[in-house]
């Protein structure tokens, strides 16, 4: 987003226009920044195989998978529902990589129909599928144990985490893929997200690598993710080039050690979706307490729930008022609970009718919207080469009623009637 004539625009794309054109609350995406990023990605590592998979957790929408599939990109998928809205953007099964955690071994025997590859995060599942399909390859998540990720709810790779198989395990996974005639395709770590240091992972790289050297059949490393972007100005994101530079020396020395030709895998979601994204809200109220300066905005938590359930730190802006005088908000929706999206914010002076962007919207943001308090989902819009695509439309009153069925209950009978 930068100031053009005056306006904030993505691309050439003015943010005021989107709202007065498609209302808000309203998300916005700019796919150019999505390229951008995965080209980053890519450029900053010097291996003859790089495979990038799209967690896609992060965002689903079927035109931001699409933009994936034509980079190159393959599916982290984390839900038979995301294999499946990875199929329908065109996605061949190959190329979904499915990492599923305390999911039921229905679900499982969908994705394999499906003919996903399969992420083993346990091993009674490695044993499963020992049994039941000899034939298919694998991957095996390994926890490595290292403490990593910017708080405990997205750090996934500690000691007491319910994430992949216990380093300590792999004698025990070793016999079995042995006795089974397990093969192993791929072994994968995903410690957290948000990791700020580079170190920490090359740190669980060298693990990895000691574990690769079990599986003879092997043709992929997946690291996994947790690389860091900006929310402040002054935050320090991951040192891609760096990072990349450091680990393909690593990655290229191991290959050669042992003799394989594997390919190196990540799977980023904030990476490459995270500052890709701006939601745009309303000012509804200006309320002034003793303390206080509270801006009320027409959305809550139902819709962007990251400052209230993570802490995580959202810039805001009031692209109503780019030359206005800065103060201080605290900027709050209208949830009927505490919902605040910012302490004491310095902010452009703020009016009614104002519209707020928050920046960092990309990343799990609608994905985790609802419909708390009965209140609608707001609408996406993609903007590309500076053209606006509506890319889902704001949910309508219908919707809440749809999928409710309204049953006629048997009417309380009156106790001297009933006589
Ligand atoms: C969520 C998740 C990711 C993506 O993490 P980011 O921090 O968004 O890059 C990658 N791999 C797995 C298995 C995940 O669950």
């Amino acid at each position: 987003m930068e100031l053009i004539n005056g306006q904030y625009c993505v691309q050439n794309v003015p943010l005021l226009e989107m709202a007065e054109k498609y209302g808000s609350p309203l998300f916005i995406y700019d796919a150019n920044k999505i390229e951008s990023q995965y080209h980053k990605m890519v450029n900053a590592f010097d291996v003859p195989k790089l495979k990038i998979n799209y967690a896609c957790k992060a965002l689903t929408n079927i035109n931001i998978l699409k933009i994936m599939k034509e980079l190159g990109a393959g599916i982290d998928a984390v839900s038979i529902e995301e294999i499946k809205l990875s199929l329908h953007a065109g996605f061949d099964p190959n190329d979904i990589v499915f990492t599923p955690n305390s999911v039921g071994a229905a679900e499982i025997e969908d994705a394999i129909r499906l003919g996903v590859r399969i992420n083993i995060d346990n091993i009674e599942l490695l044993e499963y599928f020992g049994h039941h399909y000899p034939d298919l390859k694998i991957c095996i998540r390994i926890n490595p144990h290292v403490m990593a990720g910017g708080n405990s709810k997205i750090s996934v790779g500690h000691i007491d985490s319910k994430f992949g198989i216990s380093i300590h395990q792999m004698p025990l996974v070793v016999r079995i893929v042995e006795n089974l005639k397990i093969n192993v395709e791929g072994i994968h770590m995903h410690t957290g997200s948000d990791i700020l240091d580079v170190d920490v992972f090359l740190y669980a790289t060298d693990i990895l690598f000691n574990q690769a050297r079990l599986f003879n059949d092997l043709d992929y490393i997946d690291f996994g993710s947790g690389f860091k972007v900006k929310y402040k100005n002054e935050d320090i994101e991951t040192d891609i080039e760096e990072f990349g530079r450091l680990m393909s020396i690593k990655f290229n020395k191991f290959c050669k050690e042992v003799g394989k030709d594997l390919t190196l895998a990540f799977e980023p979601g904030k990476y490459l979706v995270s500052e890709s994204g701006y939601f745009l809200a309303k000012t509804n109220i200006i309320k002034q307490t003793t303390s206080t300066v509270f801006a009320g905005i027409n959305s809550g938590f139902n819709h962007m729930i990251r400052p209230m359930f993570y802490g995580a730190h959202h810039e805001i802006i009031n692209i109503s008022n780019p030359e206005g005088v800065p103060k201080l908000y605290t900027v709050v929706g209208y949830i009927c609970e505490t919902d605040t999206f910012g302490y004491n914010r310095k902010i452009n002076t703020i009016t009614p009718n104002d519209i707020l962007v928050f920046k960092n919207a990309g990343a799990y943001c609608f994905m985790m919207a609802s419909n708390y308090n009965s209140r609608l989902l707001p609408a996406e819009v993609l903007i590309k080469d500076n053209k606006d695509y509506l890319i889902r439309q704001r949910q309508d009153f219908t919707s809440l009623l749809q999928d409710q069925i309204e049953v006629n209950l048997p009417v309380a009978v009156e106790a001297d009637q009933a006589e």
